[in-house]
């Protein structure tokens, strides 16, 4: 299979060409499609399979296609939460990389930092926001993030994130949040507490 065979968008062809992939990955020609028609996914992947360019793809193609015209601030659109500084900042890169030739802005904030250049980077208005748990929360609560707009949820490394007791911190960022989204929720591996929070926060029943 090829990339042109996955109905995306021109620009991100161009930008996929620019990276020179040439195939998509197993992974990518599964979930694309799905995600492409808003159908909500429990993927079983990870790193290194990728999975990011799998749900940015064709998460900047909605971005792009609802056209919102950029006249105001820009509106977090899309959050994708994941365990660690280390993804967090893969995954906003990636977002970049593919939208070279869209126009769509993301930001990227974890712990362990100050919050200044972070708080200022969400005041000029984003519409792909990438997280860590902690820092994502703090800034909630401090009112620098409304997560109101998001229509587009992405949990990275469920697995790895309920290992880190981020159960709690999880719930409470979805509290945030509109309860109709599209959740996309990746895991390397599914034991039953990643099927139960799938359960819990996803519209399966949509499938
Ligand atoms: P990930 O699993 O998302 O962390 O991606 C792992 C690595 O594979 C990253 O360096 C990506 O740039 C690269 N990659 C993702 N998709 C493809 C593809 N279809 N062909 C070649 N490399 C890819």
């Amino acid at each position: 299979m090829k990339f042109e065979d996955l109905n995306l968008l021109p620009s991100l062809l161009k930008a996929l060409r620019d990276q020179k992939y040439t195939e998509p990955t197993s992974i990518q020609e599964k979930a694309i499609p799905l995600i492409l028609a808003r159908e909500d996914v429990l993927g079983s992947a990870q790193t290194g399979t990728g999975k990011t360019a799998a749900f940015a793809l064709p998460i900047i193609q909605h971005l792009e296609q609802e056209n919102t015209p950029h006249s105001g601030k820009r509106k977090i659109r899309v959050l994708v939460v994941t365990p660690t500084r280390e993804l967090a900042i893969q995954i906003a890169d990636s977002f970049t990389t593919y939208a070279k030739y869209n126009n769509v802005k993301n930001t990227v904030i974890y712990g362990g930092v100050k919050q200044g250049s972070q708080t200022e980077a969400l005041g000029r208005g984003v519409d792909v926001l990438v997280a860590t748990p902690g820092r994502l929360l703090d800034l909630m609560n401090q009112g620098f993030i409304s997560l109101k707009d998001v229509g587009y949820f992405v949990l990275d490394e469920a697995d790895e994130m309920l290992n880190m007791g981020f159960y709690e911190d999880i719930t409470a960022i979805l509290s945030g949040a509109p309860k109709e989204k599209n959740t996309w929720l990746f895991s390397a591996t599914m034991p039953s507490a990643v099927a139960k929070i799938a359960k819990k926060f996803m519209m399966i029943e949509k499938r």
